[in-house]
């Protein structure tokens, strides 16, 4: 990897508390759609449904992309092949939310991170790995606030096989692995 521009300080910035509003919606009713996930998504929610996490790779820049594309955004071509990722990585950067997904207020927050998930054979630099966005289970707000979890390894809890849908809900969280 040539010319990667590297962030000043790419385990990010120490908490503090913020207060912003939280904008909450009206319920306006229930809207149905489906959607076309495409070949890479349509493979990798099957993929979790399975167990597995999957991704796709370039050779030109070496990136591999969880979740997979089909063609590199930095090359522009296509990517060359699939890999499977291990379900097991570090936090790379997380945060306690009083947000739920749905945007609403939680009274006991929870904490979110940024997963960069370990490819086995390969290796990545801090700014350009693959990684995942999820909930971070067994984290308390001093994991948090003191930044130990910044590099924490973290392994992903599934969900049992009956109840996965082929959705990134699959997986109930990462869990924390305490040494
Ligand atoms: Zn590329």
């Amino acid at each position: 990897m040539t010319g990667a521009t590297k962030p000043l300080n790419p385990r990010g910035t120490k908490y503090e508390r913020v207060d912003f509003p939280v904008f909450e919606f009206p319920v306006v009713g229930k809207a149905r759609y489906n959607y076309t996930t495409g070949e890479a998504l349509g493979r990798f929610l099957a993929g979790l449904k399975e167990g597995r996490i999957l991704g796709t790779y370039c050779n030109k820049c070496g990136r591999v992309f969880v979740p997979p594309r089909m063609y590199c955004s930095y090359c522009f071509r296509e990517v060359d092949g699939w890999v499977e990722a291990k379900d097991e990585g570090v936090v790379v950067t997380a945060v306690m939310s009083y947000i739920s997904a749905t945007r609403a207020r939680l009274e006991k927050p929870v904490a979110v991170g940024v997963i960069k998930l370990d490819i086995p054979g390969r290796q990545f630099d801090d700014h350009f790995f693959p990684g995942i966005m999820h909930y971070i289970c067994g984290a308390t707000e001093e994991d948090v606030k003191s930044m130990r979890i910044f590099g924490a390894k973290v392994k992903a809890k599934w969900k049992p096989y009956e109840q996965r849908t082929g959705s990134i809900t699959d997986i109930e969280c990462f869990e924390l692995v305490r040494p």
